[in-house]
């Protein structure tokens, strides 16, 4: 699984840190997603599936 962000895209809600800490983190200065780890490591595959649903700017994007 990979994972790709589009910072242009989202909107800051948080809801992906909230989602999975491990694999999204938000950007100090403006909340945008700043993305810790494009391929997931074991256990987290299902949390970033999560996160990409819950994403309200449709930011997220899952590579199966
Ligand atoms: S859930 Fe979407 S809009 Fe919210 S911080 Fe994460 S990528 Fe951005």
């Amino acid at each position: 699984m990979r994972i790709e962000v589009d910072p242009e895209r989202c909107a800051g809600s948080g809801m992906c840190a909230l989602t999975d800490p491990a694999v999204f983190d938000q950007d100090q200065v403006d909340g945008t997603v700043v993305l810790l780890r494009p391929s997931p490591p074991a256990g987290h595959e299902e949390a970033a599936r999560e996160a990409a649903h819950l994403c309200p700017a449709g930011a997220i994007r899952v590579l199966e």
